[in-house]
């Protein structure tokens, strides 16, 4: 019998029924249950999930402003593939895309192609799609036999998940160029060794997952250009910017990466990592409407005409979108500039005091993205790993994963930091704090829990 006061509305929702009861259930209660008692049990079964503002691990947003958390929860309904019914948030999409062409310099605004999508892992898939298809079309048009091999793609070992995906949904050849030693990133001495009539191109990686390392986009360029001269296959490049995208414009303009360089025909970004928004949002752009075959493109019709629709996926909520437009107009370049840039501060901060304590060699230190990322140096005479190290900062709510380096270094463990635009100097101070106390302690602990030797991935590496 449940307590609850049907008359009065009053509930003791800890002295209700269902708060002695499983909240995790596997098939429907026959009764329904208050709103009050349902969102307080919900939410408690979320409670020890730890403080995402303190998980340095994830490059997902975990900050908004409550203005703009307002407007996405009031306007969570809205459908973004609905261009009929809702044409004014298809407006805010279109400037979005118009606003990363302009960032991502762009030589011709009127032809670019762009869409939002959930996030970079379906951009990514929309860019790999489209160089598919376009690789088959001209490859067919020269005569090549396209049934002879595999068509294949060109990427680094340090790729993100998502493109070991679309080359297992699409049954595409991935070629792993290994990570080389010294930068860390694509090895593009190594580049063209990879690269044949049946690649549908190139993945330069602006902001390797793992390590926050920046591919060297204008040498993979300049590689293309010189291959372009002498080949009919035109040999073209995507930029995953998943992380650097929606950073480098604003903090190292004159960085050439992006439509600058002849050759990248496609950028895709994360509006949920440096974009600021909360998850659930990416963009990708063509340079041009040549690359993206016209196989891919879809029309709706909006306001009495069509509208094209290129996205993988169908209904979804627009309040993303709108998150971030929002972002985008409420700060405006200097904004971003500004968050970006104190962001960065942050971490550099952070690697100055990890290198500092002389145990640790720093592999990145978060100027070019605010990633701080080092392993313990070779001959550091420490008895606890990087993992215990891990486990320490975890007693003080803070996530920090360690992990292997990816194929042929994988036997090198590192632990990274994610610094976000809501780790501000003063959090930044905290976390240095709690991170030499934590040295303290490991160096003065009795009882370890790691073998010198474990490698294994510890929590999110995404
Ligand atoms: C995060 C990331 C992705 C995947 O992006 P989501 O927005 O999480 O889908 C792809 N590539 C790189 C380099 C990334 O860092």
């Amino acid at each position: 019998m449940s307590l609850f006061n049907k008359t009065t509305g009053a509930t003791p929702i800890f002295g209700s029924s269902f708060s002695g009861k499983d909240v995790l259930i596997n098939k429907l209660n026959k009764e329904p249950i208050e709103p009050v008692v349902a969102y307080r049990l919900v939410k408690d079964q979320l409670i020890d999930e730890g403080n995402a503002r303190q998980n340095l691990a994830t490059f997902c947003q975990t900050y908004m402003e409550p203005e703009a958390q307002k407007l996405m929860s009031e306007t969570m309904e809205k459908n973004a593939i609905d261009k009929s019914e809702y044409p004014e948030t298809a407006e805010l999409e279109t400037s979005c895309v118009n606003i990363l062409a302009d960032l991502w310099n762009a030589p011709n605004e009127k032809e670019v192609m762009g869409t939002s999508t959930v996030g970079s892992s379906e951009a990514c898939m929309l860019g790999g799609m489209a160089m598919k298809f376009r690789w088959r079309n001209l490859a067919k048009k020269r005569g090549l036999d396209i049934n002879a091999q595999k068509p294949n793609l060109v990427i680094s070992s340090g790729y993100q998940v998502c493109w070991e995906k679309f080359c297992v949904y699409w049954d595409i050849e991935m070629r792993e160029v290994p990570v080389d030693k010294d930068h860390l990133s694509i090895n593009v001495d190594k580049v063209m060794d990879y690269v044949d009539d049946y690649t549908i191109g190139v993945v330069g990686i602006l902001g390797i997952t793992y390590t926050g390392k920046f591919d060297d986009i204008k040498a993979l360029d300049k590689l293309a250009t010189e291959y372009n001269k002498t080949h009919e296959h035109e040999l073209v490049i995507h930029v995953d910017g998943a992380s650097g995208a929606m950073f480098v414009p604003f903090v190292d303009p004159e960085l050439k990466w992006d439509f600058r360089l002849k050759n990248v025909v496609s950028i895709n970004t994360s509006g949920h990592k440096y974009g600021l928004v909360y998850p659930g949002v990416g963009w990708i752009l063509w340079r041009d409407k040549e690359y993206l075959p016209e196989e891919l493109v879809f029309k709706v019709s909006y306001l009495g005409g069509e509208m094209p629709t290129m996205a993988i996926n169908f209904s979804r909520s627009a309040s993303q979108i709108i998150g971030q437009y929002y972002n985008f107009y409420r700060f405006g370049f200097n904004g971003y500039k500004e968050i970006h840039t104190r962001t960065r501060d942050s971490a550099e901060a952070i690697a100055k005091a990890v290198e500092e304590t002389g145990y640790f060699d720093i592999l990145n230190d978060g100027h070019n993205i605010p990633i701080v990322c080092y392993k313990l140096k070779d001959d550091a005479k420490v008895e606890w790993t990087l993992y215990d190290l891990a486990d320490r900062l975890l007693m003080k709510g803070w996530q920090v994963p360690a992990y292997p380096l990816p194929a042929d270094l994988d036997k090198q463990v590192i632990q990274r930091f994610v610094c976000r635009g809501d780790l501000g100097e003063n959090l930044a101070e905290a976390l240095i704090e709690d991170f030499k106390q934590c040295i303290k302690d490991l160096d003065n602990a009795r009882v370890l829990y790691h073998d010198k030797g474990d490698v294994y991935t510890y929590g999110f590496t995404h």
